[in-house]
Order: structure tokens, then C-alpha cells, then sequence
């Protein structure tokens, strides 16, 4: 994994390990996510869920380092999906 991977491409904040919890629809690998609560990309994401679908929810920066494979991971607050992060 370079470096590149390991920190967010908008916040440029280190990202962290991350493993989805059982119920959810990505593999079960681990993940790197942004958990920064200033990352531009999450702080966007509550008033562009709110505009677009009337839903107050926002998003995380997530990347599958085993594929490359990128995309928004929905929280419905701050401290959603903390559980899953890995030390
Ligand atoms: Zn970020």
C-alpha cells in the first residue's frame, strides 16, 4: 500500500482501517475510510444529501486498497461506523 492510499484525497487527513459491519453490502475486507469530521468531502455531503434527496445523511470518503475501488460510505452521524475502525 503506498502512501498515496493511505491518506484522504480531500482532506489529505490519514485515513483509517476500516471493516464493514456483517449486515453490510461491502466485502468483508478492510477498508480505508476518512473519519475526519472537517473533510470537506463528509461536510459537503449532509447539505448535498439534504438538497438532492431531502435526507439528512452524509458520506465518507472510502477506498478498498485490495481492488483500488472508491466511493461514498453513508453515515447518518458523526459517530456512525466508528465501530468498525481498526487501531
Ligand atoms: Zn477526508
Amino acid at each position: 500500500m503506498n502512501d498515496i492510499s493511505k491518506n484522504c484525497p480531500y482532506c489529505n487527513q490519514k485515513m483509517s482501517q476500516w471493516l464493514p459491519p456483517p449486515e453490510s453490502d461491502f466485502p468483508q475486507q478492510i477498508h480505508m475510510v476518512c473519519f475526519n469530521d472537517e473533510c470537506s468531502y463528509y461536510v459537503e455531503g449532509w447539505e448535498w444529501m439534504r438538497q438532492q434527496y431531502n435526507q439528512n445523511v452524509s458520506y465518507r470518503f472510502r477506498l478498498n486498497p485490495a481492488t483500488g475501488e472508491k466511493g461514498p460510505l453513508p453515515v447518518w452521524s458523526s459517530s456512525a461506523l466508528r465501530s468498525g475502525i481498526i487501531e
